[in-house]
């Protein structure tokens, strides 16, 4: 982009931004795949889940921000899928779009090499379609390689859910991109899936890890990662890593 010319992909993400945060690294008090809070262990519940699951080659996680529970990013991750008002929908699309942007313009060299992304399919929809489609970036980068099969368990670990046509992943390197980051069951199962059929899961790029004050330790978290910028050049991959709870 030359310089002096209007930032779109900066202005339409303009009313996330307030509710943007960095990633902790992982490290004392971080769990070291997903980037949530843990007591003690290295990993939380469902990512230690995935490490068996996975057979201990679990792809790295990038998540953009943290997206805290009630608040704007969390609001819009809901709301493109599930708002009303189809141009409520239509707005947060654009803006969810624009801060993929604004995070694959710094970033791609943080995930490479690859050679396609994908979404991964709900329930009833591939809704994060609607994002990657908004996002020029994303859409030549973006080929649809998962089909649903039907199988049951949106919260579960199943590679079954997923279907993949062997000759489009075989030998080449996936990138999975998602709205939220929750459990992980999704994303995680269909990384299996690819891998079952012959293909490589390296990076899982998600644009909200959900994060919520109910407990202690991730109030905690929230609480530090606010007290930091937002900082567009930096993203977890890249970023100094000091230990979050360093000099505690
Ligand atoms: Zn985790
Ligand atoms: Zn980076």
């Amino acid at each position: 982009m030359a310089s002096g010319a209007p930032d779109n992909a900066l202005r339409i993400a303009a009313p996330l931004l307030g509710a943007v945060m960095p990633i902790p690294a992982r490290g004392a008090g971080v769990c070291g795949i997903c980037h949530s809070s843990v007591e003690g262990y290295e990993h939380c519940f469902p990512c230690n889940q995935a490490l068996h699951f996975l057979q201990r080659e679990v792809p790295k996680v990038v998540p953009i921000s943290l997206a805290v529970e009630g608040e704007q990013l969390h609001h819009a991750l809901k709301g493109y899928k599930d708002d009303r008002d189809a141009v409520v929908r239509d707005r947060f699309a654009y803006q969810l779009a624009a801060l993929s942007e604004l995070f694959w313009r710094r970033h791609v060299t943080c995930i490479e090499p690859f050679d396609a992304i994908t979404t991964v399919p709900s329930s009833d929809r591939n809704a994060f379609e609607a994002v990657v489609q908004r996002s020029h970036r994303l859409t030549d980068l973006y080929q649809p390689l998962l089909t649903r099969t039907g199988a049951s368990g949106t919260h579960q670990l199943n590679a079954a859910k997923y279907s993949v046509a062997r000759d489009k992943v075989e030998g080449r390197r996936i990138v999975l991109v998602d709205d939220t980051f929750t459990s992980g069951a999704t994303v995680f199962s269909a990384a299996r899936a690819i891998r079952n059929a012959g293909g490589l899961v390296d990076h899982i790029v998600v644009i909200g890890r959900y994060i919520k004050r109910s407990h202690r330790p991730s109030a905690d978290l929230i609480d530090r990662m606010r007290a930091e910028p937002w900082d567009v050049t930096e993203c977890v991959c890249c970023r100094p890593q000091t230990s979050l709870f360093a000099g505690w």
